[in-house]
């Protein structure tokens, strides 16, 4: 049976004080469930944010990190780093930093394969922008994504990976695919992943939908076959929104 995750990237948000309160108070709200539970703050707040939450449920990742383990990278983060505060688990390919920080699926492919090397756990996103789905290119350009990005791995790394399909044109615009689009697009995935691989792998790797999620859609949404849960962009600042987001399924 595979996990079913609700996890919440806050992206460049809240501060050191205001990070605390939001993690309190999701800590507070959070009440033991099959739902795996994931929050991604800003580097700032990860140290604070794992003390915190130390001895719960809750997971913290890291929204992104370089490929090299340490070294002349002004500016940047390392794998190493990010273990040595016992954070287990990190966001890679969000379509903002493929469009504003030129991540590109080589890129791509080199941070995962040191965050494995590091038995880091991935949420690993992808998604087609607006473009694509016009011009009815979604499934080749969401397929060449996962295939560059992780199709060199062995059977037995998938453990590590959860996927997180985001459409660009669904993601911070209120847009949201129905929820027959995230199914029929998620279903796609687990054939690619079940063609490449195999069945009973496919059948375990959790597959995120994100894009506008809310409490007033997710459920909805959760309830589709192959959605496993969401990846939570503006929702998850809120905590009672990402509470009510965790308890749709
Ligand atoms: C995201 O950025 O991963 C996301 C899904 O954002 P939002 O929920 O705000 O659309």
């Amino acid at each position: 049976m595979r996990k079913q995750i609700v996890a919440g990237n806050w992206k460049m948000n809240k501060d050191y004080v205001d990070s605390e309160i939001l993690v309190s108070k999701l800590l507070s709200y959070h009440k033991h469930s099959s739902t795996e539970v994931i929050i991604a703050p800003p580097f700032t707040n990860l140290l604070a944010a794992v003390n915190t939450l130390k001895g719960s449920s809750i997971e913290v990742a890291a929204q992104n990190m370089h490929f090299a383990e340490n070294g002349a990278y002004t500016g940047e983060t390392s794998v190493l780093m990010l273990k040595s505060i016992g954070v287990q688990a990190v966001i890679l390919g969000h379509s903002e930093r493929r469009a504003y920080f030129n991540e590109t699926d080589a890129l791509l492919a080199k941070k995962v394969d040191t965050a494995l090397a590091h038995d880091m756990r991935i949420i690993f996103c992808f998604g087609e922008e607006l473009k694509d789905r016009k011009a009815g290119n979604e499934k080749a350009v969401v397929e060449s994504q996962i295939k560059n990005a992780l199709f060199h791995l062995p059977s037995a790394a998938w453990g590590q990976i959860v996927l997180a399909y985001e459409p660009v044109w669904a993601i911070g615009t209120g847009e949201t695919a129905s929820p027959n689009q995230a199914q029929d697009m998620h279903a796609f995935i687990r054939k690619t992943l079940a063609d490449n691989y195999s069945e009973a792998l496919a059948d375990g790797v959790s597959i995120l939908y994100g894009g506008s999620v809310k409490p007033s859609n997710a459920k909805e949404i959760f309830s589709k076959t192959d959605v496993d849960g969401g990846l939570i962009g503006g929702a998850s600042l809120d905590a009672a929104q990402f509470t009510d987001i965790v308890n749709a399924f």
